[in-house]
């Protein structure tokens, strides 16, 4: 077996405990007979495997009560419908558009209501985090929108916005328990697993319970009203039970890790390796101001379209898998999520280095 240093920005690597974990209990889950795969989510034994998880996520970023969990399907993008269909009574919504995924979800709003674009940085193609301590929030907004942290472009909030009293909604696909988080702080909260948590097909979404309510938009399906799964537990139809398997193993691999405080130490060091490298390389340079970095998502650049080709072809043959930069950006990009080790992240800059030398 050898395994790559795979930097994919999702889906994305995953630590090799679960998955050695999860290779041995494929056939048999302890004593089951069965893979859970293959089990009812009706089951005692699947009851105690997404009740388990719900309760770890819960230990780990101490939800407090009167938050809900659940574990939903249709990937982020369907939060994007869902959000607006369920929170927009008033159908007024701020978005402060930072990256992509902000804007699909502003422009998915738009199919609802009345989404107004309060803050952007487009202009500077995402490449930094405005600033939202004063913005023009609309009196009659249902709620505010931001995406945490930008997997594209690789920005991220290190503050959040200024809301004025309004309900903060949040995509944290990204950076979804790479350090801690105060849930309390936000109406809801959601992220796609398959950046950092799990495989693709669960998407979590944590949300404060008084926000759910039958009052949805007209027309709204019985599948994408929260409170539906709220309601059920998760369990309203068969959900994605596989994949909330593994996320609740990686929920287990990060409270023996030391938490989340220990995971940020981890991302920190991690992403100051490759940014420190950046910042004296005289070839390769980040493309995100420095106070806005990502510490998951690192773009870069060496400003010569041919010679980033090139390195992407390179690396890959020395095996350091995804690196080229998303289709819409071009570059490179390097994710470093939880389970990428520090050896991935110091052996991706010696070669960084081996080619600057060889390429100057
Ligand atoms: C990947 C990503 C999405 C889209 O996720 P899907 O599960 O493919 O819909 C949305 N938001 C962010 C921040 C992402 O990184």
């Amino acid at each position: 077996m050898s395994r790559v240093y795979n930097f994919s920005a999702g889906p994305a690597v995953l630590p090799e405990e679960v998955l050695k974990e999860a290779a041995d209990e494929m056939m048999d889950y302890r004593g089951c007979g069965m893979s859970v795969m293959e089990m009812s989510h009706r089951s005692k034994v699947y009851d105690d495997i997404i009740k388990t998880a719900e309760a770890d996520l819960r230990s780990l970023l101490s939800i407090p009560d009167d938050y809900e969990v659940m574990f939903l399907q249709g990937g982020a993008s369907q939060q994007f419908a869902m959000i607006p269909m369920n929170l927009m009574k008033n159908k007024v919504a701020d978005y402060i558009v930072t990256g992509q995924w902000a804007k699909k979800a502003y422009q998915e709003a738009q199919l609802y209501g009345k989404a107004n674009k309060i803050a952007s940085s487009e202009d500077k193609t995402f490449s930094y985090i405005p600033d939202c301590s004063d913005l023009p929030i609309s009196p009659d907004a249902d709620y505010v929108y931001i995406c945490e942290n930008n997997t594209i472009y690789g920005t991220k909030f290190k503050k959040l916005p200024n809301t004025k009293g309004k309900t903060l909604v949040s995509d944290v696909s990204s950076c979804f328990l790479s350090e801690p988080m105060d849930v309390t702080k936000y109406g809801l909260v959601y992220g796609g697993v398959q950046k950092n948590i799990g495989p693709a097909g669960v998407v979590i979404v944590i949300m404060k319970k008084e926000l759910i309510t039958e009052d949805v938009l007209p027309g709204t399906p019985t599948m994408l009203r929260y409170k539906i799964h709220a309601d059920a537990q998760s369990l309203y139809n068969t959900p994605p039970a596989y994949g909330i398997y593994i996320c609740g193993k990686v929920f287990k691999w990060i409270q023996k890790m030391g938490g989340l405080e220990a995971m940020k130490k981890h991302n920190e060091e991690k992403a100051k390796i490759l940014y420190d490298f950046l910042d004296e390389s005289s070839l390769f340079k980040g493309t995100v101001v420095k106070e806005d970095r990502s510490l998951m998502n690192v773009p870069f650049i060496t400003g010569n379209e041919e010679l980033d080709a090139k390195f992407v072809k390179e690396s890959k043959a020395a095996g350091f898998e995804n690196l080229k930069g998303h289709r819409s950006v071009g570059g490179m990009r390097a994710s470093i999520y939880n389970a990428m080790p520090i050896e991935g992240v110091k052996a991706l800059v010696e070669f960084m280095k081996k080619f600057e030398v060889e390429n100057k």
